[in-house]
């Protein structure tokens, strides 16, 4: 039998016994009252009031002295556990029967909090290291991002210095670094303004616009000033900055924006302008490797404009600006083999100012230069874009024209002197002619004519010109029997 039960049945005797005896005393009580007569009803009925209340105290006195202590000993120990979260003590033994059993039980849950509880803490210690271990796996892949980054600058620095410096030809370096720095700096739009003779900016090279802005002068330039003055300008958002930063004309004002000036030594050659899109910012970084990219731009374009002016030097003469005698002999082979190759027609004409010494003796020396340049100017203006001029001595001017036969060729060198007869230079009126005048001898190719015996022929008619009474155009027939006249 289970402890509850003997219990319960502990409760029912002892219920029954303190009941029987409360009615038998109050019976026997009532009997001898009335002398053994017959009871009045009323007597039955408190009788059986008096063992039923007696039973239930009974009853009650058996309930507390068998649970009543260690149910109260079982709620406090719970109470304590829960209120200190201590779930390591535990409920004391409290014997065999239900109570101890939920004694036992209650040891047994602990057990087990104890135990999650445990798990919770070894659970969230290892949330923390996981938590850091991302944190540094984060970090670290930054730091990788970002050494990745700056391997990419620093091999593209490497690939412009390489490819920049191994041409001397301004266009072709230009051009390498405009589509090797634009992609790897994510630009949106990149340009090289480079500074003209006159103190002001031209577009040498660009990338990333619809329409190539190459050659245009830029009067506002794009924050120019202030970056030249100030070195580099980054604006993160451009569309904040006043109008004068950004780039020039109605492109988009959108994104970051930044001028870098390219100097080589006190040198000012010109900017690096550029645009990154509005997700991907200019940050500092990129700003300190700008500075870098533009001093190697700097390097690149100094050199391959020292060349260019080193070659224009040697190609072209000083006070003009016209080609020499060498581009010329260049060219003329070139036109020759090309006349060869193709069949086509060429024409020389010969050019010798008439009475430069009277007008340099007269007027001087400047007036003489002045006369040459103005003939230079006017000679480049009505002859084509294929055609050469060159000066190839002290006052006279060869003109070469590619795919000309004789007639178109006399009618060019009648043209230019008429030009030139009416020329309004200083001291032309004083001149023997009474005006500034040239005489000109046109040499047409004939066959497959050799390059000294075009040149003999047109030196040839240009004398006979100036024989003839100079500022006249004389023509070279093949067989020079009757040289054409004109003028
Ligand atoms: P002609 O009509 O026969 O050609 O007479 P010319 O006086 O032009 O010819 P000449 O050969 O006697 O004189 C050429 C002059 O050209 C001599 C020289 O002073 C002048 N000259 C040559 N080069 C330059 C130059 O660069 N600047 C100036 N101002 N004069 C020059
Ligand atoms: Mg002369
Ligand atoms: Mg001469």
């Amino acid at each position: 039998m289970s402890a509850f039960r003997k219990a319960a049945f502990r409760v029912a005797l002892a219920a029954l016994i303190a009941g029987a005896a409360a009615g038998a005393v109050l019976q026997g009580s009532a009997y001898l009252a009335h002398g053994g007569s017959d009871l009045d009803p009323w007597w039955w009925w408190l009788a059986l009031f008096a063992s039923a209340l007696a039973g239930g105290l009974a009853a009650a006195v058996v309930v507390r002295r068998s649970f009543g202590g260690r149910l109260t000993t079982l709620a406090e120990s719970l109470d304590a556990r829960v209120k200190q979260s201590d779930f390591l003590q535990r409920v004391p033994e409290m014997g065999e029967d239900e109570v101890g059993r939920i004694a036992r039980s209650f040891n047994r849950v602990l057990a087990q909090v104890t135990m999650l509880q445990g798990d919770l803490i070894d659970g969230q210690r290892e949330l923390a290291v996981k938590q850091r271990e991302l944190e540094l796996a984060d970090e670290l892949a930054e730091k990788q991002r970002e050494l990745e980054q700056r391997l990419t600058e620093r091999s593209l620095l490497f690939e412009v210095l390489r490819e920049s410096t191994s041409s001397h030809d301004l266009d072709r370096v230009l051009d390498v670094l405009v589509t090797r720095i634009g992609p790897a700096l994510r630009a949106s739009r990149l340009a090289v303004l480079l500074r003209t003779d006159d103190g002001g900016l031209e577009i040498g090279a660009a990338w990333g616009f619809e329409e190539s802005p190459v050659g245009r002068s830029v009067d506002r330039p794009s924050g120019g000033p202030w970056a030249l003055d100030h070195g580099v300008m980054v604006v993160p958002d451009v569309s904040r900055a006043p109008r004068a930063v950004g780039f020039w004309d109605e492109l988009p004002r959108t994104g970051s924006f930044a001028a870098i000036p390219i100097t080589h030594a006190d040198d000012e050659i010109g900017l690096l302008v550029l645009t990154r899109p509005e997700h991907d910012p200019l940050g500092e970084l990129a700003a300190r490797y700008l500075e870098a990219v533009a001093a190697q731009a700097a390097l690149a374009i100094h050199n391959a404009q020292l060349v260019k002016r080193l070659e224009e030097l040697a190609t072209h003469d000083e006070l003009t600006g016209l080609p020499n005698r060498r581009l010329f002999d260049r060219r003329l082979v070139r036109a020759l083999a090309y006349s060869d190759r193709y069949g086509h027609e060429l024409s020389l004409l010969a050019l010798d100012i008439d009475h430069f010494k009277h007008l340099n003796d007269t007027h001087g020396h400047a007036a003489g230069d002045a006369a040459l340049v103005a003939l230079a100017h006017i000679l480049e203006e009505h002859t084509r874009e294929v055609d050469t001029v060159a000066r190839v001595g002290g006052e006279e001017l060869w003109v070469l024209l590619p795919q000309t036969g004789p007639d178109a060729a006399a009618e060019v060198a009648e043209k230019l002197r008429a030009e030139i007869a009416a020329l309004e230079v200083r001291g032309a009126e004083s001149q023997p002619l009474g005006r500034f005048s040239v005489s000109i001898g046109v040499a047409a190719r004939d066959g497959r004519e050799a390059q000294a015996a075009l040149l003999g022929r047109a030196d040839a008619a240009l004398y006979e010109a100036k024989r003839g009474g100079r500022d006249r155009v004389v023509t070279s027939r093949p067989d020079r029997a009757a040289p054409a006249r004109s003028g």
